[in-house]
């Protein structure tokens, strides 16, 4: 259970170190050395400092944004609207609200910044331009600060992932929201989201998410999806590919707390046909939107921010302003480095298939040798009981041998007669 301690009192922590492994020198050790006593170590050093992590929110006024992230975080993260006053909005505003968050000695310095007016202006085509404005002077600064000072030092206000809130229409979407998406996917991580989906039915649900997401594909829209690493076991990779099935997410927020039919409190909704909950994945996609946004990808959504989306910017701007940046320094950027990287990865990977078909190969010659082994024995077998029938029935004849003898005297002194009896 998470805890908001304070609101508007963000830090300066920035725990983004970057390790990169030589993957093709990977080395398995046999003794402890005390590296699995690692986590322990960032624990202690993300109970001082924290976790920074920006999130910030898009959609028209009452979509469920505030409500869904009080969900997401178990906190009043934002406080109660009064819905009873009509909303009138002349521009867009950017609110950040900075919360902090433990949860079991983690601590997460969160700002959640909120754009109300957006999409709810006369002139809706001016709606994204505070937006990129915010989301280009985050890296300014960023860029500003770098240039002075160590990057540890620096106070880091990029976003790192945008929650754009698409209405449940069921429809496809709109001309204004394909524009918006198109202007802001290189620059932040984009997480689509369609809001309250206890208003539609599962159906419409599956028909609203693909029509998304070919308008998605269709206008060449990135959105954020995590990747599958090499070091990945087949659970994770595995529970990576069941979040990406559920994108965009289909979620329900709410703060409330209903009976489900068991009779248990449970965060949900309750509806004239019944409760619908929360975290139950049978009836919505929230459990796998938390996961993906705090427990399982939030480092790589950081990591994306800081090593693709932020050094574009940068490069683009110091173009723009006419200094050429040295690639070499930047390891994403210089094509050598690249291609040196992807053959090391794929290096990596021969040398694992390699190893693995080995291993195939002897799983088959044991397999064989064992065969043959049963084989052998089974013959062994019948060998044995054949000479063991055989041996009785030479013992039967010479019994009956034996007994002739002693009725009629010893074979050899019998004369044979020929063919004819003469
Ligand atoms: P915001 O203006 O985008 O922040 O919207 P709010 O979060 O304040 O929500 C607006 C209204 O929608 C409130 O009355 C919420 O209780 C309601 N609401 C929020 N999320 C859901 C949801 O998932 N399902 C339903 N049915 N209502 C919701």
């Amino acid at each position: 259970m998470s805890e908001a301690t304070s609101t508007n009192s963000g830090t300066n922590a920035n725990v983004n170190a970057k390790v990169e492994f030589p993957k093709s020198n990977l080395r398995k050790l046999n003794a402890d050395v005390g590296l699995s006593k690692f986590p322990d170590q960032m624990r202690r050093k993300s109970l001082k400092k924290g976790f920074n992590f920006t999130l910030m929110v898009v959609g028209e006024y009452g979509v469920g944004k505030s409500t869904l992230i009080n969900t997401i975080f178990e906190s009043q993260i934002f406080p109660p609207k009064d819905y009873s006053i009509p909303n009138k909005f002349d521009a867009v505003d950017i609110k950040p609200i900075s919360a902090e968050i433990v949860e079991n000695g983690i601590l997460l310095n969160l700002t959640v910044i909120d754009t109300p007016g957006f999409g709810d202006l006369i002139n809706n085509q001016h709606s994204y331009e505070s937006i990129i404005k915010c989301i280009d002077s985050r890296f300014d600064s960023y860029l500003e600060q770098e240039m002075v000072m160590r990057k540890q030092k620096i106070n880091d206000q990029r976003i790192d992932a945008l929650l754009y809130f698409i209405r449940p229409t069921g429809h496809n979407l709109r001309p204004f929201d394909i524009e918006f998406m198109k202007k802001v996917h290189t620059k932040v991580n984009l997480i689509p989201i369609i809001s309250k989906s206890d208003t539609l039915s599962k159906k419409e649900i599956n028909g609203f998410k693909s029509r998304i997401t070919n308008d998605i594909n269709s206008n060449g829209i990135q959105i954020f999806k995590p990747a599958v690493d090499i070091f990945d076991s087949q659970e994770s990779t595995l529970s990576i590919s069941d979040i990406t099935s559920k994108i965009p997410f289909a979620v329900v927020g709410s703060q409330d707390f209903v009976k489900d039919s068991s009779g248990m409190l449970v965060r949900g909704k309750q509806l004239p046909w019944g409760v619908v909950e929360v975290e139950n994945e049978n009836h919505n996609d929230f459990v796998k939107l938390r996961k993906m946004l705090v427990s399982a990808h939030m480092l790589e959504l950081k990591s994306i921010t800081d090593s693709v989306l932020y050094e574009n910017y940068r490069s683009q701007k110091l173009l723009m302003n006419g200094y050429i940046q040295d690639n070499s320094v930047f390891r994403e950027y210089d094509p050598i480095m690249a291609k040196e990287e992807e053959l090391k990865r794929h290096k990596y990977d021969m040398e694992m298939m390699e190893i693995d078909m080995t291993k195939e190969f002897e799983r088959k010659v044991e397999e064989k040798e064992l065969k043959l082994k049963e084989n052998e024995e089974e013959l062994y077998i019948r060998y044995k009981r054949m000479k063991n029938a055989l041996d009785l029935q030479i013992k039967e004849l010479k019994e009956q041998k034996d007994a002739l003898e002693a009725k009629y005297g010893p074979l050899s002194s019998i004369k044979k007669k020929g063919i004819f009896g003469l």
